[in-house]
């Protein structure tokens, strides 16, 4: 079974996360937070830009982080392959470890000030809404990709481990950006585990120290433990604009705009 799950990764992401995709669009329009209405071809440039993040992959680096933990697994490096612990047990603790790992990763992004200039390619979208998951630029992949082959190899992280967490961490990429309103208190039941639309919306907000803020990815924890939480925004869900200052304009907001955007000089850069 685990065989099979391992030769089939790249077409059980692909499937499960355009599923996902798919239905939470149509969710989007069931059930609206906001009701975000979409600047022209905006959609289509988030998701042109998960699409030539995953080209350039292709093209520069022949290993996925599933082939890589393979590798690792392979030559029994990593702490896992020392301890022998249950796989139940393992497959847990291996997703919470990669889980820190991606949280401190986000921080970074947001504190380095080289890094925040791919990571606010991310930022810059003025809309809150489920293609937003998918609008990252390249480079920020390509980097992300090295630091998980890191932590693996650190880890000893199975190959159906990281599987599961590439899986999960796609999806909540989707569902955490996705506009919709959770039906009673669900929200406020889900957010105490896992990251809500509600909490990462915060995360999207103009004002600098929401920005700064709930850099979880999956699980909600570590903005608990590292003091990175703002639980609600200040100007509230419905009214608070998304974005950045300095790229609003929808001349900024075209595909080659988002690719150089690394490049551009931004307005009010003070600390960061
Ligand atoms: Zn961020």
């Amino acid at each position: 079974m685990s065989g099979w799950l391992l030769g089939h990764a790249a077409m059980i992401r692909f499937i499960l996360v355009g599923g996902v995709l798919v239905a939470l669009l149509l969710a989007q329009r069931l059930w609206p937070r906001r009701g975000e209405v979409s600047t022209r071809w905006r959609r289509a440039r988030n998701i042109s830009m998960s699409l030539i993040a995953a080209g350039v992959i292709y093209l520069v680096l022949p290993l996925t982080a599933v082939s890589f933990a393979a590798a690792v697994e392979e030559r029994q490096i990593g702490l896992f392959n020392f301890v022998r612990w249950p796989y139940p047990v393992e497959l847990v603790a291996g997703i919470v470890a990669l889980d820190l790992a991606i949280y401190w990763q986000h921080r970074w992004m947001h504190r380095v000030p080289w890094l925040w200039r791919l990571h606010r390619v991310h930022h810059s979208d003025i809309q809150f809404e489920v293609t937003l998951g998918l609008r990252f630029h390249p480079l920020e992949i390509i980097l992300s990709l090295l630091y998980k082959f890191l932590v693996i190899a650190l880890l000893g992280a199975a190959p159906l481990t990281v599987l599961a967490y590439e899986v999960l961490l796609a999806v909540f990429s989707l569902f955490s950006h996705a506009d919709i309103a959770l039906p009673g208190g669900w929200d406020r039941r889900l957010r105490l585990l896992v990251i809500t639309p509600d909490w990462h919306r915060v995360h999207h907000s103009v004002h600098r120290e929401e920005t700064d803020s709930n850099y979880g990815n999956f699980l909600s924890l570590w903005d608990r433990c590292f003091g990175s939480r703002i639980e609600q925004p200040r100007d509230g869900h419905r009214p608070m604009l998304i974005g950045l200052d300095s790229f609003r304009d929808e001349a900024l907001q075209t595909l080659p705009a988002l690719l150089m955007n690394p490049v551009a000089r931004e307005r009010d850069p003070t600390v960061r």
